[in-house]
Protein backbone atom coordinates (compact mmCIF):
# COMPACT_ATOMS: atom_id res chain seq x y z
CA UNK A 1 0.00 0.00 0.00
CA UNK A 2 1.19 3.62 -0.89
CA UNK A 3 1.95 5.61 2.25
CA UNK A 4 -0.73 8.04 1.71
CA UNK A 5 -3.22 4.87 0.34
CA UNK A 6 -6.76 5.32 1.88
CA UNK A 7 -6.93 2.86 4.38
CA UNK A 8 -10.19 2.03 6.42
CA UNK A 9 -9.71 3.13 9.69
CA UNK A 10 -6.72 5.25 11.10
CA UNK A 11 -6.07 4.49 14.58
CA UNK A 12 -3.85 7.51 16.52
CA UNK A 13 -1.64 5.86 19.21
CA UNK A 14 -0.26 2.88 19.63
CA UNK A 15 -0.76 2.01 23.35
CA UNK A 16 -2.98 -1.08 24.39
CA UNK A 17 -6.30 0.77 23.71
CA UNK A 18 -4.83 1.35 19.51
CA UNK A 19 -3.48 -1.92 19.12
CA UNK A 20 -6.90 -3.55 20.44
CA UNK A 21 -8.41 -1.47 17.84
CA UNK A 22 -6.29 -2.86 15.24
CA UNK A 23 -7.21 -6.64 16.11
CA UNK A 24 -10.70 -5.68 16.00
CA UNK A 25 -10.72 -4.04 12.82
CA UNK A 26 -8.21 -6.69 11.17
CA UNK A 27 -10.41 -9.49 12.51
CA UNK A 28 -13.17 -7.28 10.49
CA UNK A 29 -11.07 -7.25 7.47
CA UNK A 30 -10.72 -3.87 7.52
CA UNK A 31 -7.32 -2.25 6.58
CA UNK A 32 -5.65 -0.06 9.22
CA UNK A 33 -2.92 1.98 9.26
CA UNK A 34 -1.51 3.34 12.80
CA UNK A 35 0.30 6.33 13.48
CA UNK A 36 2.54 6.87 16.81
CA UNK A 37 4.71 9.70 17.76
CA UNK A 38 6.92 7.57 19.81
CA UNK A 39 9.42 5.59 18.35
CA UNK A 40 7.86 2.26 19.92
CA UNK A 41 4.57 0.25 20.25
CA UNK A 42 3.10 0.42 23.77
CA UNK A 43 1.86 3.69 25.01
CA UNK A 44 1.88 4.63 28.75
CA UNK A 45 2.80 0.63 29.69
CA UNK A 46 6.18 0.67 27.59
CA UNK A 47 7.13 4.68 28.15
CA UNK A 48 6.59 4.72 31.70
CA UNK A 49 6.46 1.17 33.41
CA UNK A 50 7.57 -1.66 30.91
CA UNK A 51 9.37 -2.97 33.88
CA UNK A 52 6.44 -3.42 36.43
CA UNK A 53 4.06 -6.17 37.07
CA UNK A 54 0.37 -5.32 35.72
CA UNK A 55 -2.25 -7.68 38.31
CA UNK A 56 -5.85 -6.36 36.53
CA UNK A 57 -5.88 -7.15 32.77
CA UNK A 58 -8.23 -9.96 31.84
CA UNK A 59 -6.61 -13.35 31.66
CA UNK A 60 -3.29 -11.97 32.92
CA UNK A 61 -2.96 -12.89 36.18
CA UNK A 62 0.32 -11.33 36.33
CA UNK A 63 1.90 -10.32 33.49
CA UNK A 64 5.05 -7.78 33.05
CA UNK A 65 5.05 -4.70 30.96
CA UNK A 66 7.01 -5.09 28.57
CA UNK A 67 5.56 -8.96 28.44
CA UNK A 68 2.01 -7.23 27.73
CA UNK A 69 3.42 -4.80 25.16
CA UNK A 70 4.84 -7.77 23.16
CA UNK A 71 1.39 -9.75 23.17
CA UNK A 72 -0.69 -7.12 22.43
CA UNK A 73 1.34 -6.07 19.76
CA UNK A 74 1.43 -9.67 18.22
CA UNK A 75 -2.30 -9.89 18.55
CA UNK A 76 -2.87 -6.24 16.85
CA UNK A 77 -0.65 -6.52 14.30
CA UNK A 78 -1.45 -9.98 12.94
CA UNK A 79 -2.95 -8.69 10.04
CA UNK A 80 -0.53 -7.01 8.95
CA UNK A 81 -1.60 -3.11 9.89
CA UNK A 82 0.56 -0.51 8.28
CA UNK A 83 2.59 1.04 11.54
CA UNK A 84 4.27 4.88 11.48
CA UNK A 85 6.44 5.35 14.31
CA UNK A 86 7.78 8.58 14.92
CA UNK A 87 5.14 10.51 13.59
CA UNK A 88 3.11 12.84 15.56
CA UNK A 89 -0.66 13.38 14.36
CA UNK A 90 -1.15 17.15 14.04
CA UNK A 91 -4.04 18.09 11.54
CA UNK A 92 -7.66 16.69 11.16
CA UNK A 93 -9.13 17.42 7.91
CA UNK A 94 -12.33 15.87 5.42
CA UNK A 95 -11.62 15.65 1.98
CA UNK A 96 -13.36 14.23 -1.26
CA UNK A 97 -11.86 11.52 -3.41
CA UNK A 98 -13.99 9.80 -6.48
CA UNK A 99 -16.94 11.07 -4.76
CA UNK A 100 -16.32 9.58 -1.08
CA UNK A 101 -15.32 11.54 2.25
CA UNK A 102 -12.33 10.60 3.53
CA UNK A 103 -10.26 11.42 6.86
CA UNK A 104 -7.49 13.11 6.10
CA UNK A 105 -4.72 13.33 8.98
CA UNK A 106 -1.72 15.16 8.58
CA UNK A 107 1.41 14.77 10.78
CA UNK A 108 4.79 16.48 11.97
CA UNK A 109 6.76 14.19 9.20
CA UNK A 110 4.10 14.23 6.15
CA UNK A 111 0.68 13.15 4.92
CA UNK A 112 -1.98 13.43 4.24
CA UNK A 113 -2.67 9.92 5.34
CA UNK A 114 -6.40 8.88 4.24
CA UNK A 115 -9.03 7.13 5.81
CA UNK A 116 -12.68 6.14 6.17
CA UNK A 117 -12.75 6.12 9.94
CA UNK A 118 -10.45 7.09 12.44
CA UNK A 119 -10.23 5.67 16.40
CA UNK A 120 -8.28 8.29 18.10
CA UNK A 121 -6.77 5.74 21.53
CA UNK A 122 -3.91 8.73 22.26
CA UNK A 123 -4.03 8.04 26.14
CA UNK A 124 -2.68 11.50 27.96
CA UNK A 125 -1.53 12.84 24.06
CA UNK A 126 1.55 12.34 22.36
CA UNK A 127 4.26 10.87 24.20
CA UNK A 128 7.88 12.90 24.13
CA UNK A 129 11.08 11.67 25.55
CA UNK A 130 12.35 14.64 28.09
CA UNK A 131 15.10 16.40 26.87
CA UNK A 132 18.14 17.91 28.42
CA UNK A 133 18.41 21.52 29.28
CA UNK A 134 21.34 22.35 26.79
CA UNK A 135 20.92 24.69 24.06
CA UNK A 136 21.20 23.28 20.69
CA UNK A 137 20.51 19.59 22.32
CA UNK A 138 18.65 19.05 19.46
CA UNK A 139 21.15 19.44 17.25
CA UNK A 140 22.60 16.20 17.94
CA UNK A 141 19.86 13.82 17.34
CA UNK A 142 21.01 11.40 14.92
CA UNK A 143 24.93 12.27 15.24
CA UNK A 144 25.29 10.73 18.71
CA UNK A 145 22.63 11.41 21.03
CA UNK A 146 19.78 8.96 21.69
CA UNK A 147 16.63 8.93 23.54
CA UNK A 148 16.02 4.75 23.34
CA UNK A 149 18.25 1.96 23.49
CA UNK A 150 16.66 -0.31 20.31
CA UNK A 151 19.37 -2.01 19.15
CA UNK A 152 22.68 -2.97 21.55
CA UNK A 153 24.53 -3.24 18.33
CA UNK A 154 24.61 0.50 17.67
CA UNK A 155 26.45 1.10 20.46
CA UNK A 156 29.51 -1.25 19.55
CA UNK A 157 32.89 -0.18 20.94
CA UNK A 158 31.36 3.22 21.96
CA UNK A 159 32.32 5.39 25.06
CA UNK A 160 28.93 6.01 26.02
CA UNK A 161 27.60 8.76 28.80
CA UNK A 162 23.69 7.29 30.17
CA UNK A 163 22.00 10.07 31.73
CA UNK A 164 18.93 9.37 34.73
CA UNK A 165 18.17 7.65 37.53
CA UNK A 166 15.12 5.41 36.76
CA UNK A 167 14.93 2.02 35.92
CA UNK A 168 15.88 2.40 32.32
CA UNK A 169 19.55 4.10 32.87
CA UNK A 170 20.32 1.39 34.96
CA UNK A 171 19.05 -1.22 33.03
CA UNK A 172 20.82 -0.17 30.04
CA UNK A 173 24.19 0.61 32.42
CA UNK A 174 23.81 -3.04 32.60
CA UNK A 175 22.23 -3.83 29.58
CA UNK A 176 25.56 -2.23 27.57
CA UNK A 177 28.18 -3.92 29.49
CA UNK A 178 28.16 -6.48 26.71
CA UNK A 179 28.38 -4.01 24.33
CA UNK A 180 29.46 -0.81 24.99
CA UNK A 181 33.20 0.62 26.00
CA UNK A 182 34.31 0.12 29.08
CA UNK A 183 33.79 2.33 31.62
CA UNK A 184 29.54 3.21 31.26
CA UNK A 185 29.17 6.20 32.46
CA UNK A 186 25.95 6.67 34.88
CA UNK A 187 25.23 10.30 35.34
CA UNK A 188 22.60 11.58 37.74
CA UNK A 189 21.77 14.66 39.23
CA UNK A 190 20.92 13.49 42.39
CA UNK A 191 22.80 10.98 44.79
CA UNK A 192 19.99 9.01 44.92
CA UNK A 193 18.82 6.34 42.16
CA UNK A 194 14.90 5.21 42.09
CA UNK A 195 15.64 2.86 40.17
CA UNK A 196 15.33 -1.14 41.32
CA UNK A 197 17.93 -1.62 44.77
CA UNK A 198 19.22 -4.82 43.00
CA UNK A 199 20.19 -2.90 39.74
CA UNK A 200 21.81 -0.06 41.79
CA UNK A 201 23.39 -2.46 44.00
CA UNK A 202 25.08 -4.67 40.53
CA UNK A 203 26.25 -1.34 39.01
CA UNK A 204 28.19 -0.16 41.70
CA UNK A 205 29.93 -3.61 41.96
CA UNK A 206 30.37 -3.17 38.33
CA UNK A 207 32.05 0.28 39.28
CA UNK A 208 34.28 -1.44 41.87
CA UNK A 209 35.74 -3.82 38.50
CA UNK A 210 36.12 -0.45 36.35
CA UNK A 211 33.28 -1.35 33.95
CA UNK A 212 30.97 1.35 35.52
CA UNK A 213 31.60 5.03 36.60
CA UNK A 214 28.99 6.33 38.56
CA UNK A 215 28.65 10.48 38.40
CA UNK A 216 26.57 12.34 41.25
CA UNK A 217 24.90 14.58 41.94
CA UNK A 218 26.58 15.49 38.37
CA UNK A 219 24.41 17.30 35.65
CA UNK A 220 25.39 17.12 31.58
CA UNK A 221 26.94 21.09 30.27
CA UNK A 222 27.68 21.07 26.91
CA UNK A 223 28.48 18.32 24.29
CA UNK A 224 31.58 18.22 22.01
CA UNK A 225 32.20 17.03 18.64
CA UNK A 226 32.88 18.04 14.92
CA UNK A 227 29.92 16.44 12.96
CA UNK A 228 29.49 13.71 15.40
CA UNK A 229 29.91 13.29 19.07
CA UNK A 230 33.47 13.31 20.88
CA UNK A 231 32.64 14.12 24.46
CA UNK A 232 31.19 16.02 27.16
CA UNK A 233 31.36 17.96 29.76
CA UNK A 234 30.00 17.09 32.78
CA UNK A 235 29.12 18.78 36.21
CA UNK A 236 29.48 17.83 39.79
CA UNK A 237 26.33 20.55 41.23
CA UNK A 238 28.26 19.41 44.88
CA UNK A 239 31.51 20.50 44.14
CA UNK A 240 30.79 22.68 40.98
CA UNK A 241 34.28 20.72 39.24
CA UNK A 242 33.94 20.06 35.76
CA UNK A 243 35.23 17.17 33.47
CA UNK A 244 35.13 16.10 30.26
CA UNK A 245 34.36 12.81 29.52
CA UNK A 246 34.68 11.04 25.92
CA UNK A 247 31.45 10.22 24.83
CA UNK A 248 30.81 8.93 21.58
CA UNK A 249 26.89 8.22 22.64
CA UNK A 250 25.22 9.79 24.86
CA UNK A 251 21.71 8.21 26.13
CA UNK A 252 19.48 10.06 28.04
CA UNK A 253 16.60 8.43 29.74
CA UNK A 254 15.12 10.83 31.26
CA UNK A 255 11.48 9.72 30.78
CA UNK A 256 8.72 11.25 28.93
CA UNK A 257 5.99 14.06 29.05
CA UNK A 258 2.81 14.12 27.15
CA UNK A 259 0.53 16.86 25.58
CA UNK A 260 -2.90 16.39 23.95
CA UNK A 261 -2.03 19.11 21.53
CA UNK A 262 -3.50 19.89 18.36
CA UNK A 263 -6.00 17.22 18.88
CA UNK A 264 -7.78 19.28 21.45
CA UNK A 265 -8.12 22.17 18.21
CA UNK A 266 -9.84 19.62 16.13
CA UNK A 267 -13.72 21.13 17.00
CA UNK A 268 -14.05 18.03 19.08
CA UNK A 269 -16.66 18.12 22.20
CA UNK A 270 -14.28 17.45 25.38
CA UNK A 271 -15.04 16.13 28.51
CA UNK A 272 -13.31 17.94 30.74
CA UNK A 273 -9.71 19.29 29.72
CA UNK A 274 -7.70 16.05 28.48
CA UNK A 275 -10.46 13.71 27.06
CA UNK A 276 -12.13 13.77 24.10
CA UNK A 277 -16.24 13.27 24.23
CA UNK A 278 -17.82 9.88 23.41
CA UNK A 279 -21.49 8.08 23.61
CA UNK A 280 -20.05 5.20 25.54
CA UNK A 281 -22.41 3.06 23.35
CA UNK A 282 -20.31 3.56 20.19
CA UNK A 283 -17.33 5.18 21.04
CA UNK A 284 -18.33 7.97 18.18
CA UNK A 285 -16.92 11.26 19.12
CA UNK A 286 -18.99 14.84 18.23
CA UNK A 287 -17.83 13.96 15.14
CA UNK A 288 -18.70 11.27 12.40
CA UNK A 289 -16.57 8.49 11.95
CA UNK A 290 -14.32 9.81 14.31
CA UNK A 291 -14.17 7.43 17.53
CA UNK A 292 -12.00 7.51 20.42
CA UNK A 293 -11.09 4.65 22.98
CA UNK A 294 -9.02 4.14 25.85
CA UNK A 295 -7.86 7.13 28.26
CA UNK A 296 -8.63 9.83 25.67
CA UNK A 297 -11.97 8.89 25.66
CA UNK A 298 -14.51 10.68 28.33
CA UNK A 299 -17.91 10.01 29.63
CA UNK A 300 -19.58 10.19 32.89
CA UNK A 301 -18.24 7.83 35.07
CA UNK A 302 -15.19 6.60 32.85
CA UNK A 303 -12.48 4.68 34.59
CA UNK A 304 -8.87 4.46 33.02
CA UNK A 305 -7.92 0.89 32.94
CA UNK A 306 -6.18 -1.38 30.38
CA UNK A 307 -9.28 -3.84 30.14
CA UNK A 308 -11.69 -0.74 29.97
CA UNK A 309 -9.59 0.46 26.91
CA UNK A 310 -9.27 -2.74 25.26
CA UNK A 311 -12.99 -2.92 25.40
CA UNK A 312 -13.94 0.35 24.04
CA UNK A 313 -11.74 -0.34 21.00
CA UNK A 314 -13.53 -3.11 20.57
CA UNK A 315 -16.73 -1.22 20.59
CA UNK A 316 -15.10 1.58 18.29
CA UNK A 317 -14.06 -0.99 15.53
CA UNK A 318 -17.25 -2.69 15.63
CA UNK A 319 -19.08 0.72 15.02
CA UNK A 320 -16.88 2.15 12.21
CA UNK A 321 -17.23 -0.93 10.10
CA UNK A 322 -20.91 -1.25 10.64
CA UNK A 323 -20.33 2.70 9.41
CA UNK A 324 -18.19 2.53 6.55
CA UNK A 325 -19.81 -0.27 5.52
CA UNK A 326 -23.65 0.57 5.80
CA UNK A 327 -24.60 -2.21 8.12
CA UNK A 328 -25.68 -3.24 11.15
CA UNK A 329 -22.92 -3.24 14.30
CA UNK A 330 -22.68 -7.28 14.79
CA UNK A 331 -19.39 -8.12 16.23
CA UNK A 332 -18.24 -11.55 14.94
CA UNK A 333 -16.79 -14.12 17.00
CA UNK A 334 -12.82 -14.68 16.54
CA UNK A 335 -12.94 -18.07 17.31
CA UNK A 336 -12.20 -20.78 14.53
C1 LIG B 1 2.58 4.06 36.59
C2 LIG B 1 1.29 3.57 35.97
C3 LIG B 1 0.79 2.34 36.36
C4 LIG B 1 -0.41 1.88 35.80
N1 LIG B 1 -0.90 0.67 36.20
C5 LIG B 1 -2.05 0.18 35.64
C6 LIG B 1 -2.58 -1.09 36.02
O1 LIG B 1 -2.05 -1.77 36.89
N2 LIG B 1 -3.71 -1.52 35.39
C7 LIG B 1 -4.36 -0.77 34.44
O2 LIG B 1 -5.38 -1.23 33.90
N3 LIG B 1 -3.89 0.44 34.07
C8 LIG B 1 -2.74 0.93 34.64
N4 LIG B 1 -2.28 2.18 34.28
C9 LIG B 1 -3.05 2.95 33.25
C10 LIG B 1 -2.81 2.38 31.86
O3 LIG B 1 -1.43 2.40 31.56
C11 LIG B 1 -3.58 3.22 30.84
O4 LIG B 1 -4.96 3.11 31.17
C12 LIG B 1 -3.36 2.69 29.42
O5 LIG B 1 -2.00 2.75 29.05
C13 LIG B 1 -4.19 3.51 28.44
O6 LIG B 1 -3.98 2.98 27.16
P1 LIG B 1 -4.28 3.86 25.87
O7 LIG B 1 -3.94 2.99 24.71
O8 LIG B 1 -5.62 4.47 26.00
O9 LIG B 1 -3.26 5.11 25.95
P2 LIG B 1 -1.68 5.19 26.13
O10 LIG B 1 -1.14 3.98 26.76
O11 LIG B 1 -1.43 6.49 26.81
O12 LIG B 1 -1.14 5.27 24.64
C14 LIG B 1 -1.43 6.37 23.85
C15 LIG B 1 -0.40 6.48 22.74
O13 LIG B 1 -0.83 7.44 21.79
C16 LIG B 1 0.28 8.19 21.35
N5 LIG B 1 -0.19 9.49 20.86
C17 LIG B 1 -0.87 10.42 21.56
N6 LIG B 1 -1.11 11.51 20.81
C18 LIG B 1 -0.57 11.25 19.60
C19 LIG B 1 -0.48 11.99 18.40
N7 LIG B 1 -1.00 13.21 18.27
N8 LIG B 1 0.16 11.43 17.35
C20 LIG B 1 0.70 10.18 17.45
N9 LIG B 1 0.65 9.45 18.57
C21 LIG B 1 0.02 9.97 19.63
C22 LIG B 1 1.14 8.33 22.59
O14 LIG B 1 2.50 8.59 22.25
C23 LIG B 1 0.96 6.96 23.25
O15 LIG B 1 1.96 6.04 22.88
C24 LIG B 1 -1.10 2.67 34.83
C25 LIG B 1 -0.57 3.90 34.44
C26 LIG B 1 0.60 4.36 35.00
C27 LIG B 1 1.16 5.70 34.54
Amino acid sequence: MSANGVVDITILGAGPAGLAAAYYAGHRDASVRIIESLEQLGGQVAAVYPEKHVYDVAGHPKVLGTKLVELCAEQGLQYGAEVRLGEEVQTLERVSQNGEELLAVGTDKGGPYLSRAMIITAGHGAFEPRKLGIDGIDEWEGKGLHYFVREKAVFQGQTCVIVGGGDSALDWTLGLQDTAQHPIALVHRRDNFRALESSVSEARALEGEGRVRIMTPCEVREVHGDGTMEAVTIENTKTGEAEQVPCQALITLLGFHSHLGAIADWGLELEGKRQIRIDPMTCETTQPRVYAAGDVAGYPGKITLITIGMGEAAIAANNAIAQIRGEKVQPKYSTD
